[in-house]
């Protein structure tokens, strides 16, 4: 079966965090990606053989898990190319008072054909982008987007999720060895739009 819900923590019991994996697309190509380094997490596989599924085929999953504090859409690759099915998703996990997060590359907007901050908003309470770089041009190099204008499409949808109120967080990937960041001037970015900002360490294991 298909792995649309996993958890990294051991204790199945006792879980704060369970993981949601929608897709195995994205808009982007990071050199660094996971799918370019591993196939499973916590014996799981990642890839799914079919992207042709229900919510209710995600629920069930869920389900099968004790009550999380939080739920984090973070597939194996970009959630929002799944945004229907998020929405559904998403509302059933926050009609049970749990809070939920989304790990995205910030493409969302462009890839939907419209602004779904606002609809995000309802249903998200958190989200994590990934800046990736201080500019366009190293973005480029880093993230391998499929749209030329990925970047400033990004730092558009992260100052929209600023502007509805949802907890926003820049992220970067420091430590990949074909690369260097200018840190202050990604942090410099992120103050500006006000969200917050986090330095993730390259793992060659993937996570
Ligand atoms: S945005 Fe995320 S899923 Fe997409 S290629 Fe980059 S690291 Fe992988």
């Amino acid at each position: 079966m298909d792995t649309y819900v996993y958890a990294i923590e051991d204790n199945v019991e006792n879980i704060s965090t369970l993981y949601v994996n929608l897709t195995n697309n994205c808009t982007n190509s990071c050199i660094f990606c996971i799918r370019n380094l591993v196939d499973e997490i916590k014996g799981k596989r990642m890839w799914l053989e079919s992207e042709d599924f229900s919510a209710n085929n995600v629920i069930a999953q869920f389900d099968m898990y004790n009550k999380p504090d939080e739920v984090v859409f973070c597939g194996y690759g970009e959630s929002l190319m799944k945004f229907d099915l998020l929405k559904e998703i998403a509302t059933y996990v926050k009609k049970q008072n749990i809070k939920t997060r989304i790990n995205t590359n910030g493409i969302g907007n462009v890839i939907n054909k419209r602004d779904i901050v606002p609809e995000l908003a309802d249903i998200i309470d958190e989200v994590s982008i990934s800046l990736n770089a201080p500019n366009k041009e190293q973005y480029n190099l880093i993230s391998r987007p499929k749209y030329e204008n990925a970047y400033d499409a990004m730092l558009d949808f992260a100052k929209k999720c600023v502007e509805n109120n949802i907890k926003t967080t820049l992220t970067v990937v420091d430590e990949y060895p074909d690369y260097k960041l200018d840190i202050p001037k990604c942090k410099e970015i992120a103050d500006k739009i006000g969200a917050g900002f986090k330095i993730r360490k390259w793992l060659n294991n993937g996570y």
